[in-house]
């Protein structure tokens, strides 16, 4: 069973409203592979889904880029995910590093997210990765099982779960991880799902590689067979995008 190339777009706190309609006019112009190639998924800061949505061609999706763990109510400063389905967001992101790092938030807690927004129709991508300490430690599995332990323990059905695989030391430092590095971790993540879940969890769910993608380095690395696609940060906001995207093919 193939996995369908999949590409996200973080666009973390970044932008203007003249800039966000600046993106999505570019991508909108762009000749990219067709939805059965791959899947494209952008993610604005909240207060932008709703121009995002109502602007952005109708074959790339759009994800939040976190919500609430449990249903809204008295939580100040929190979006729900009854609120993002209610806005017809088909995404979510959950449990980024700068999330964890600067935030605070816990493998349990992002576990807890996940399971949360699966349970009200969102989909999915679930970041996990290790900091530079930890690689050089040699901890690096041992970290990014223990953060997909936390998820697996609260969710059976893993259909409408993206995995990104997002090394802290690469993200937003223009350090990348090499082709071999990334389909190292992505291969013992697959062989994890294969003895924690199912086989068939193992095959079918997308494992992407997020940290310093861009034009020139995106087809050695998905390239890798264990390397489903990309999730991008800085890239995401510039016309470069699209050559990721093209990336697919
Ligand atoms: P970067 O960010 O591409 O700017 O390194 C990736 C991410 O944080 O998702």
């Amino acid at each position: 069973m193939g996995r369908k190339f999949f590409v996200g777009g973080n666009w973390k706190c970044n932008g203007t409203t003249d800039e966000v309609k600046k993106i999505i006019s570019t991508l909108n112009a762009a000749e990219v592979p067709s939805q059965d190639v791959v899947e494209v998924v952008v993610s604005p800061p909240y207060v932008f889904l709703p121009l995002t949505q109502a602007s952005l061609r109708p074959d790339f999706h759009v994800a939040a880029q976190n919500c609430w763990v449990k249903k809204g109510g008295a939580y100040t400063g929190e979006v729900s995910a009854e609120m993002l389905v209610n806005l017809g967001v088909p995404w979510v992101i959950i449990g980024h590093s700068e999330r964890r790092q600067l935030l605070g938030e816990s493998n349990e807690f992002v576990g807890e997210k996940v399971a949360y927004a699966l349970s009200q129709g969102l989909k999915v991508i679930a970041c996990v990765g290790e900091t530079l300490e930890q690689r050089e430690s040699g901890s690096t599995m041992e970290v990014v099982a223990a953060q997909t332990k936390a998820i697996a323990d609260r969710v059976s059905d893993w259909t409408n779960i993206v995995i990104a695989y997002e090394p802290v030391w690469a993200i937003g430092t223009g350090k990348v991880a090499t082709p071999a590095q990334a389909q190292e971790v992505h291969h013992e993540l697959r062989k994890w799902l294969h003895a924690n879940t199912s086989p068939a969890v193992a095959e079918s769910t997308r494992i992407i590689y997020g940290g310093s993608v861009n034009g020139a380095n995106c087809k050695e690395l998905g390239g890798q067979p264990d390397v489903d696609g990309f999730l991008v940060g800085g890239a995401s906001l510039k016309p470069e995008f699209i050559d990721i995207i093209k990336a697919a093919e």
